[in-house]
């Protein structure tokens, strides 16, 4: 299928075109013509997937085809959970919308107010927000919503996750409920599908690529070593692998900077991010990893979530995440759009139990690389054992303390 048969417009085709786009991704090819037809959409699919195309492209087109007002009324809201992806989905409407003449705007919090209501009062018929700098603007009587007649919200589970629902609430509020939803997000747990229901009209679903299940293009690699010889190993595989650019992830923001102090003092080109770096120190990272001045983004999960940097061949994951649906998000970022990439992962001894929930979750194992310096021994993996049994042990003795205290 090519975007021709989509019957996609010609300014649209041409931009698509100058992006390097031949063919459309499954969710791109099941979605745009539902939304074409102003249908309700109920999407499931996962970054990497091409999904901001997906809206972005039909949103576009429906938008061109109107007569535009004098006043340009904002006609189509996209709420994102984080800045990043906000200025992502900015960066896509441009791209596909370059000859289209539509305008649009990326507002988040951390920056001034001032460029941002100048230009809402030039106006905008496409406006990207995270929630929370919106509903400032809607307050401020800087934004009106009573015009927009599409609402997309992109990555609904990540903006649950991030406590947003009260404020997506607030938001329907001030739309016209007349109007056509497009829903993305990469899981359906019980909270997500429950918002979907109430504000989708018999909508459309598609689904691509289940979280459970990982990119095909991307070759997965797991390295047992202790914690303390994680940096030495993260350091002989940047030099022996020859990876360019990598991003790692981490667990926590001090575990991130700490991370990146250490590469900095080893000679890597190292940057941390997270969301105590204030935005305009974010998007200076951001921008010196894309051009390469960083070799080695480390990022905590809220912060990378949305990273997108084409051409990523490798991801690391430094220390195994709590929940494994974050692992196969985090590998997401590599082997995108069906260029093949390289998922690494470091498994402590003590990381087993949180290696294993992945390894069901994806229903597949991670094959082992045992050929590296610092394998992890038979006496390892004994000494957290018992650490971890010493640990049971104590709690029991204070069950078994507190029950005989009841009798
Ligand atoms: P997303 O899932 O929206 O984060 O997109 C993942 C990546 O795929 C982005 O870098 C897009 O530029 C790229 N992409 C989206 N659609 C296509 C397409 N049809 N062909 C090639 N690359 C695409």
């Amino acid at each position: 299928m090519t975007f021709e048969d989509l019957h996609l417009i010609s300014p649209i085709l041409q931009a698509l075109e100058e992006e390097g786009y031949t063919q459309p991704t499954p969710i791109q090819q099941q979605a745009i013509p539902e939304v074409l037809q102003r249908r309700d959409l109920l999407a499931t699919a996962q970054t990497g997937t091409g999904k901001t195309a997906a809206f972005a492209i039909p949103v576009l087109q429906l938008l061109h085809g109107q007569a535009i007002t004098a006043s340009q009324n904002i006609r189509a809201l996209v709420l994102t959970p984080t800045r990043e992806l906000a200025s992502q989905v900015g960066d896509s409407f441009a791209a596909y919308g370059r000859y289209t003449g539509l305008k649009h705007l990326v507002v988040y919090g951390g920056v001034p107010y001032k460029v941002q209501t100048e230009a809402l009062q030039a106006g905008i018929d496409i406006l990207v927000a995270t929630p929370g700098r919106l509903l400032d603007l809607l307050d401020q009587g800087f934004v009106k919503l009573d015009q927009v007649q599409i609402l997309v919200i992109d990555e609904a589970d990540r903006m649950l996750d991030m406590g947003f629902l009260p404020d997506i609430r607030r938001v329907l509020q001030a739309i016209p409920e007349k109007r056509q939803t497009l829903f993305f997000s990469a899981t359906m747990a019980f909270e997500v599908s429950k918002l979907a229901k109430k504000i989708l009209a018999e909508p459309v679903s598609v689904e691509v690529t289940p979280v459970s299940s990982t990119a095909g293009t991307i070759r997965q690699e797991l390295y047992y070593v202790k914690k303390a010889n994680k940096t030495p190993l993260l350091l002989h595989l940047l030099q022996h692998l020859g990876i360019d650019r990598t991003l790692v992830f981490m667990r926590t923001k001090e575990g991130a900077d700490k991370l990146a102090k250490e590469l900095n003092a080893a000679g890597i080109a190292a940057e941390a991010i997270h969301a105590d770096r204030a935005q305009r120190d974010r998007e200076r990272v951001l921008e010196s990893f894309k051009n390469s001045e960083t070799r080695v983004l480390v990022a905590t999960d809220v912060a990378a979530r949305g990273i997108d940097v084409e051409e990523l061949s490798h991801v690391i994951n430094y220390e195994l995440p709590f929940e494994a649906e974050t692992y196969v998000h985090r590998i997401g970022r590599t082997g995108r759009a069906g260029v093949a990439g390289i998922a690494i992962t470091f498994c402590g001894a003590t990381e087993t139990p949180l290696l294993l929930a992945i390894q069901q979750l994806t229903g597949k194992a991670i094959p082992v690389v045992d050929q590296h310096p610092y394998p992890l021994t038979a006496q390892d993996f004994m000494e957290a054992a018992a650490s971890s049994s010493s640990k049971n042990g104590n709690k029991k003795g204070r069950g078994g303390k507190g029950k005989r205290g009841r009798r």
